[in-house]
């Protein structure tokens, strides 16, 4: 199977065949950004590996984060300046090997008189931030006067305002962070499949040598030989442990994370902000993303289970409060909320008591008595050193079992990820557009595509139809549907519309107009017939309305000043 239909329907039944087949040297559990920088890191090392995720690829946390790649300039209040040293190379990394999903944004960071963090603390901050990045961030940071800062920002509160630093960090496309680590690891020979869910650990000496697993979209169960799993299951990696040991003491301390989505117009910035929220004083970002914002993130302690977070009504309301002190004019109320998410962080149980704002965000791993061996912590940015790191420890295992040459270590930091191979992206923009594709349509494309929007471009001009917009007035076409079904496997109606691409999240009717006639489309590419059509259609509508679930409790608050 030639490797560009290998990440597509064919390629997930090719992989289920292979892995229940034969052993792997590694198995990953998970299909977020943690389980899929492993994988990448393995296989380019030259381990057989397979990786099974029980949901979509990214369906978990990694696409629920605020989509930042950055140093972490609040980690800085913790003096946790190991992390930021090592996020902010990682940031430099991903933008030199993924320049089409990771980009550079500039933020405003407005100082008031009288706030718990006063200008000269944000002063100083940006210059440690500069000086951790070894002044190798996209630009270094600038203070702002008062009047240069409103002249940035005509919306910002104008009362007590001292100034404002602009400083550097970069945004992505978190989903599709995770989709290219994958389709990286896949060419570089790795077997995976999405929808896979392990419901058992094979443990035949009490040794963990494979998993049970159950196909999520036919039902059937299988085996799966591992020489080494790996639990890479984020949030969910304290479950895992317990399927090995029911004793096993927890790693995470998980937080609850919102963000809601606005119209940008309502804010009308330009920039990214981080403000404090004046709530609670709490580091916050309202953050650009085409013609939307989002505003995040809350982080409280919630005991909810992952597969059952969502935003609550006082989870919105805060937000819209926090945004509202700083942008007096938007005056957003949550009727004004085009949509919104909520993941949980991962993050290492700490060993004294902290508020949930100072747990660490440092990764962990730890291996169980049967030789498990779990991932904990970490973030988006870090991925490819937690990559790394576990692939280290899997390798020396390998070794220690059968004694062959420990590999040495893969070029993670410099081989470009799939559709990375991209000089610059206006060229690249200016090469749809010769090609008669509109201007907004061919941006939206390169972003989301980088060098691989040729591809999409090529579908175009053999069939026109395929130009089209989804949905009238934006910029995704039914391109995108053909590609994500046959090349980055989209499974269900789900994973294109929330996922490949996001009409879920900035359409105001989240997406629902496209999902009969997408669902025509995949049924024709994926062979459905018109029960499951219809179920997928259902299914999909069952999301959006518990996507709205949070109006109820707001249904109380008529104003949020
Ligand atoms: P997940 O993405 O949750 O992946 C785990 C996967 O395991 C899931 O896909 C799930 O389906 C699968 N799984 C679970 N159980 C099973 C099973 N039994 N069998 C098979 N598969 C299974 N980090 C940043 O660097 N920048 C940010 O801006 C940022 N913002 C954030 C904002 C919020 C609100 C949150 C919550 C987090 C944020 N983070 C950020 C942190 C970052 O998003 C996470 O650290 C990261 O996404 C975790 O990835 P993961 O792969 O470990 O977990």
């Amino acid at each position: 199977m030639g490797a560009e239909t290998s990440f597509s329907h064919r390629g997930r039944a090719a992989a289920l065949a292979k892995l229940t087949d034969a052993p792997v040297d590694l198995l990953v559990i998970g299909g977020g950004i943690t389980g899929a920088a492993i994988a990448r890191d393995a296989a380019l090392r030259g381990l057989s590996v397979g990786l099974v995720g029980k949901g979509d690829f990214g369906g978990g946390t990694s696409s629920h984060s605020s989509r930042l790649i950055h140093g972490g300039l609040r980690y800085l209040e913790h003096g946790d300046f190991r992390l930021v040293f090592e996020a902010s190379r990682e940031r430099r990394v991903l933008l030199n090997i993924a320049p089409h999903l990771v980009r550079p944004l500039p933020f405003l960071f407005p100082a008031y008189r009288g706030s718990r963090v006063p200008g000269w603390k944000i002063f100083a901050a940006l210059w440690l931030y500069d000086l951790l990045a070894s002044f190798r961030n996209v630009h270094t940071h600038k203070w702002l006067s008062r009047k240069a800062a409103r002249r940035m920002e005509p919306g910002l509160r104008e009362k007590g305002l001292t100034g404002a630093g602009l400083y550097w960090d970069a945004q992505t496309d978190d989903a599709r962070l995770t989709l290219a680590n994958l389709r990286a690891a896949v060419l570089a020979g790795a077997h995976v499949a999405n929808y896979v869910e392990v419901t058992a650990l094979s443990k035949p000496d009490g040794t963990v040598k494979g998993v049970a697993v159950q196909d999520q979209l036919t039902g059937q169960t299988a085996t799966i030989q591992g020489k080494v799993v790996v639990n890479a299951t984020g949030p969910w990696v304290d479950g895992l442990r317990r399927m090995d040991d029911p004793n096993a003491p927890a790693l995470l301390r998980p937080t609850k994370g919102v963000h809601v989505v606005v119209p940008r117009s309502r804010i009308g910035h330009t920039n990214a902000i981080t403000l404090l929220s004046p709530v609670d004083g709490r580091v916050m970002f309202v953050l650009p993303w085409d013609d939307v914002s989002y505003i995040g993130t809350t982080d409280t302690d919630d005991s909810v289970s992952p597969d059952e977070v969502r935003a609550s009504g006082d989870d919105v309301i805060y937000l819209l409060r926090s945004a509202n002190a700083l942008f007096p004019q938007a005056r957003l109320a949550p009727k004004d909320v085009i949509s919104t998410w909520a993941g949980l962080r991962p993050l290492l149980a700490p060993e004294k008591s902290a508020t949930p704002a100072q747990v660490s965000r440092e990764h962990r791993i730890v291996e169980s008595a049967s030789g498990l061996m779990t991932i904990a912590g970490g973030k988006l940015t870090t991925h490819r050193v937690m990559g790394r790191d576990v692939v280290d420890r899997v390798a020396q295992k390998l070794h220690d079992a059968d004694g062959r040459p420990v590999p040495p270590r893969a070029a993670t930091d410099h081989l470009v990820l799939p559709g990375g191979d991209i000089a610059d992206l206006e060229v690249m923009v200016e090469s749809a557009r010769a090609r008669d594709i509109a201007e907004p349509v061919a941006r939206h494309l390169v972003h989301a595509y980088g060098s691989e929007s040729a591809a999409l471009v090529n579908l175009i001009e053999r069939d026109r139809t395929l130009g089209r917009p989804i949905l009238d007035g934006r910029p995704e076409v039914w391109a995108e549907v053909v590609h994500a079904v046959e090349r980055e496997m989209a499974m269900r109606l789900s994973d294109v519309l929330i996922r490949r691409t996001h009409l879920f999240y900035e359409d105001p009717a989240h997406g629902s107009a496209a999902a009969p006639p997408v669902a025509r489309r995949m049924a024709d590419l994926l062979g459905w017939d018109r029960t499951q059509e219809t179920e997928e259609i259902a299914d999909y509508l069952t999301e959006v309305q518990r996507a709205r679930e949070f109006m109820t409790g707001v249904a109380r608050a008529s104003r949020v000043s």
